[in-house]
This record gives structure tokens, C-alpha cells and sequence, in this order.
């Protein structure tokens, strides 16, 4: 995935509208890419920028950014934890299946 890519998908992502596999690219990408890191910041910082104007509340946006970026990598963690405990339950059941098929055999 390019800058150029990365950059298209910014509206999405700050919108949460990217899926799993968008997503992860996204990330790597962002957290290797000062340059598209620098654009998601800005746009963010856009965005929330012009809502915030208009209900009259200032935060701190940079400290809000991190922390979305902070959950979408918690998101990607959890992600890929229940991927691992869903290959080890299709292991334990391979093995069970065989020990079956073994034990019938006997
Ligand atoms: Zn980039």
C-alpha cells in the first residue's frame, strides 16, 4: 500500500467505515509513514476541529488522536488473539477427530 492509498482512506478511517483487512494495512502503514501520519493528523485535526467550533468545546484533539490510533491497534491485538485461540480450538479438534477415528479402529 502506497502513500497515495493511504492517504484516499483517511476520511475513511477517521469515519471507523474500514474493514479488518483495510484496516491493518492502514496501520502499518501510518505507523511507519511520518509523512501519512502527519495527514491523518491534520485531517483529524480538521474534522473535529470544525465540529468542535460548532458545539463551542475545545480538547486536547492531538491527545484524542492517539488514543483513537491507540484503540485501533488494541483492536487489531484482540483481533488477532481470538484468531489464534480459534486455531488452536481447530487443532484440539483435529486431534479429537483422529483420537476418535483411532480409538473406533481398534
Ligand atoms: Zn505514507
Amino acid at each position: 500500500m502506497d502513500c497515495k492509498e493511504v492517504n484516499k482512506m483517511i476520511p475513511d478511517f477517521l469515519e471507523n467505515k474500514l474493514d479488518h483487512r483495510e484496516l491493518r494495512k492502514f496501520m502499518e502503514h501510518i505507523f511507519r509513514c511520518e509523512d501519512c501520519k502527519e495527514e491523518l493528523c491534520i485531517q483529524f485535526l480538521v474534522l473535529e476541529g470544525m465540529a468542535r467550533l460548532e458545539t463551542g468545546s475545545t480538547f486536547d484533539l492531538q491527545h484524542e488522536l492517539d488514543k483513537i490510533l491507540e484503540d485501533a491497534r488494541r483492536k487489531m491485538r484482540i483481533r488477532r488473539i481470538f484468531h489464534y485461540f480459534i486455531y488452536g480450538i481447530e487443532v484440539l479438534a483435529i486431534i479429537l477427530i483422529v483420537s476418535i477415528a483411532v480409538w473406533m479402529m481398534m
